[in-house]
């Protein structure tokens, strides 16, 4: 009987529990399985103490909720819940996206139109869209954009509009260019003093990110023993590509929280963290997040002490830091430089002002960077080796990023920096000075600006932002809005409206009282929900972007 494992003392009434007669009590009740039970038992608590010591109380509701909101998801009211937050979702979209009338072509013409109606069509559209960004009230998006150098990029793309570097026999001068722009990129990335380093031009950072990620896993099956658990330890600051990857290549991401102030991740945290099956360590330089360097260095010692990778994700910083650095400011030891250095992963398509599809990755050495190819010699088709994700590649992409850095020129580079971050500093001292109800978060000196409130509700500060005309990025844990500095906001009277248009907003919102309308209000709901219902809202906002 179970309540046999407790005493009842005479005086006081509470019973007490007997652990060896509860031992006693389960050994009797469950036989031979009894210890294998305890083992598994004491292993799983274990291993949540070790998983969530790291990360903290918000993330085991976060896990436990998904798991409580699976079991509950059937439940009509549940479902009827999700119907509703998804109809507000398409309401408030239908406005922002201009959703499809009936006009639009939705089957194949039967008749082809004449060209001059099809460049109409597009270039009214095009006209109308670039008043967004041209004027710089994007963060981020549009890096460079300025006439000279986009018509340039236009021309020479063009002219590659149709080659493919999967036929280097077809097209060698692209070839050529592929490894040129992957030369330029490790050049200034530590390829000069450290000669293996080696890579690829591939579609975006987040592909770069998945390549480095494979490279490390074939690499570890090789080189490591391990079973098929291996696992990625990744800051939380980390950029969401590497969860893709993770998810695609069946890797376990291990989330490592960052220090609350700095942002930064803490090198004896992970350490604790890594165990045998552990293959790769990730930071980032900066963090797409609040724009803080990551202690490349510190983490770089403890991947050469395990023999395991260290991906430094700089698809922000690749063409910034280094520049950053020869105009003097003080940027810390990131690239391959540094000890322990396996990848890098390089957006062109940011601040290397390419073309948008573009992006570098870097490997330590050229036995690593195999191990990101796929080959497939038994093939009907023929002997099969691709260096990336895809099949066929758009040449083009390759073509305008690389007229991108020649005609830039380490002078061209330099400028845009210095400007960048005066642009910054200006900001920063306007904020400071003229907005004390808004605090600059972090205080990372690099190319982001991320902005919180203690005070008031800091979305619907975003919210009043984006009725001007801004488009700003939200950001979560803490809630904060980010704008990331581009050229196109060193253009003149682009942060001075910034400021004033800040002033305004800042009023406003102090009359309303906290309003929470808009992006607020979603926000707000989201971040009070498990990730899963929330995880169900944003594909219904996917199928909305793409079908409607
Ligand atoms: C933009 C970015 C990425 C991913 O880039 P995509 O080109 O959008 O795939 C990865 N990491 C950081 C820090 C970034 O800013």
């Amino acid at each position: 009987m179970l309540c046999d494992v407790f005493d009842y003392p005479l005086i006081n009434n509470l019973p007490k529990l007997n652990v060896n007669r509860l031992v006693l009590w389960l050994r009797a009740k469950f036989g031979t399985y009894f210890y294998p039970a305890v083992c598994y038992l004491v292993w799983t608590v274990v291993g949540w103490y070790r998983k969530y010591r790291y990360l903290g109380f918000r993330y085991f509701v976060r896990d436990w909720g998904q798991s409580f909101y699976r079991i509950m998801s059937p439940l009509p009211w549940i479902q009827y819940q999700i119907h509703k937050e998804c109809l507000a979702l398409r309401k408030s979209l239908k406005q922002s996206f201009q959703l499809k009338d009936s006009s639009t072509a939705i089957q194949l013409p039967e008749e082809g139109a004449c060209s001059e109606e099809i460049i109409n069509t597009a270039s009214k559209a095009v006209t109308l869209e670039q008043n967004t960004w041209k004027s710089g009230y994007c963060s981020g998006c549009v890096y460079h954009g300025e006439p000279a150098h986009l018509q340039l990029l236009d021309k020479v793309s063009n002219m590659y509009s149709i080659s493919n570097p999967l036929h280097p026999d077809v097209w060698p001068s692209l070839r050529r260019m592929e490894s040129d722009i992957v030369s330029m990129t490790s050049q200034l990335l530590g390829g000069d003093v450290c000669p293996d380093v080696c890579g690829s031009t591939t579609s975006g950072g987040t592909e770069s990110i998945i390549l480095a990620v494979k490279a490390h896993r074939e690499w570890a099956l090789e080189n490591k023993v391990v079973d098929d658990s291996m696992q990625v330890i990744i800051p939380t600051t980390a950029h969401a590509a590497f969860f893709k990857a993770c998810d695609l290549l069946q890797l376990e991401a291990r989330l490592v929280e960052v220090d609350p102030i700095t942002q930064q991740v803490n090198p004896n945290d992970v350490e604790a963290m890594i165990e045998p099956n552990t293959i790769l360590l990730v930071a980032s330089a900066p963090n797409f997040h609040s724009g803080v360097i990551d202690p490349i260095e510190d983490l770089g010692a403890i991947a050469n002490k395990y023999h395991i990778g260290l991906h430094v994700d700089c698809c922000l910083g690749g063409f910034f830091l280094p520049f950053m650095r020869e105009l003097g400011h003080f940027v810390p030891p990131f690239d391959f430089r540094v000890t322990g250095v396996t990848s890098m992963s390089v957006d062109t398509h940011k601040y290397g002002y390419a073309p948008k599809g573009s992006s570098v990755v870097l490997f330590g050495s050229q036995k690593l960077r195999q191990d990101m190819y796929f080959c497939y010699p038994d093939w009907s088709g023929g002997l099969y080796c691709t260096p990336t994700l895809a099949g066929s590649r758009p040449g083009s992409l390759i073509a305008g990023c690389w007229a991108s850095l020649v005609y830039l020129g380490k002078s061209g580079y330099l400028k845009i920096t210095g400007e960048i971050i005066a642009t910054r500093e200006y900001l920063v001292q306007q904020i400071t000075q003229r907005v004390p109800e808004i605090s600059i978060l972090f205080g990372a000196p690099t190319m982001i600006i991320t902005l919180g409130s203690t005070d008031y509700n800091i979305y619907s500060i975003g919210d009043g932002m984006s009725q001007r005309g801004w488009h700003l990025n939200q950001l979560q844990h803490p809630n904060a809005i980010h704008l990331c500095l581009t050229r196109l906001h060193a253009q003149t009277g682009v942060a001075e409206k910034f400021i004033t248009d800040l002033v305004e907003v800042v009023g406003e919102v102090k009359l309303k009282d906290n309003s929470k309308t808009g992006k607020a209000s979603v926000y707000g709901m989201t971040q009070s929900l498990p990730d899963a219902p929330v995880s169900e809202l944003l594909k219904y906002y996917m199928d909305i972007v793409l079908d409607e």
